[in-house]
């Protein structure tokens, strides 16, 4: 019996020893949806297993992974060589239509760039794809760009603080904003040192706006408030 079993196990050692690749067994589809999972949880580790293997290296680079691709560890603005290659990445990302690189591109061009219509083109194929953080600039854009489009922009807000029921979420989306916000230059004119707008024009809710700004508020008009404050509150005051 014993030899019986050695003498399998010897077999399929050199089976698989005799294989060049073991991915060359799988699927290319099963390959690249999982290289994907990697990416989007660290494309760091996408790097890494970039390295690895002749076949990962191949696959790395499609689409369906750039478009998946985390970018959560990445600076926004690059410092560094390291940075720097990081940044190249990201405009890949970005040029594939991956949602996050989008939404930081779209950032950029509308704070820092003043590339406007560009930026807003950026946020708006990202919110498409359902990027939270895209949509809830774009809101913020709209409720910024006045009367016409200000409407709209407050019922994006207003939308997606009634959907985020877990206050965290919005939160963590206005964090996140704050982030790539702080690191770069916010050079847009239109946006410094203007005077703050209001959604809300009673007079008896104007006190609340600033305090609590996780409490729920009745009126609509006064949770876009709150985003706005927030907007202002990490903007710099002038150029
Ligand atoms: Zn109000």
């Amino acid at each position: 019996m014993g030899v019986g079993i050695k003498a399998t196990k010897k077999t399929n050692f050199k089976k698989t020893n005799n294989k060049k690749n073991i991915f060359d067994s799988i699927p290319a589809e099963l390959i690249i949806d999982i290289v994907a999972r990697v990416a989007a949880s660290s494309s760091r580790d996408l790097f890494k297993a970039k390295l690895s293997c002749e076949t990962l290296h191949k696959f790395a680079d499609d689409k369906y992974i750039i478009q998946r691709a985390s970018l959560d560890k990445f600076p926004v603005v690059p410092w560094t060589l390291n940075d720097h290659k990081q940044a190249i990445f990201s405009d890949r990302c970005a040029d594939s239509e991956n949602p996050e690189a989008l939404c930081r591109r779209g950032i950029v061009r509308y704070f820092e760039k003043m590339e406007m219509n560009s930026g807003i083109e950026c946020l708006l194929k990202a919110a498409k794809s359902g990027h939270l953080e895209a949509m809830y600039v774009l809101g913020l854009i709209m409720i910024l760009h006045g009367e016409e489009t200000k409407e709209q922009g407050m019922k994006i807000i207003i939308d997606m603080k009634n959907l985020q029921t877990k206050r965290k979420n919005i939160q963590k989306i206005r964090e996140s904003f704050s982030t790539t916000l702080g690191s770069i230059w916010v050079k847009n004119t239109m946006v410094v040192g203007q005077a703050m707008p209001t959604c809300c024009t009673r007079q008896d809710h104007a006190k609340s706006i600033g305090l609590n700004k996780l409490a729920d508020l009745e009126c609509a008009a006064c949770s876009c408030d709150q985003e706005i404050v927030h907007l202002w509150e990490i903007l710099p005051k002038s150029i």
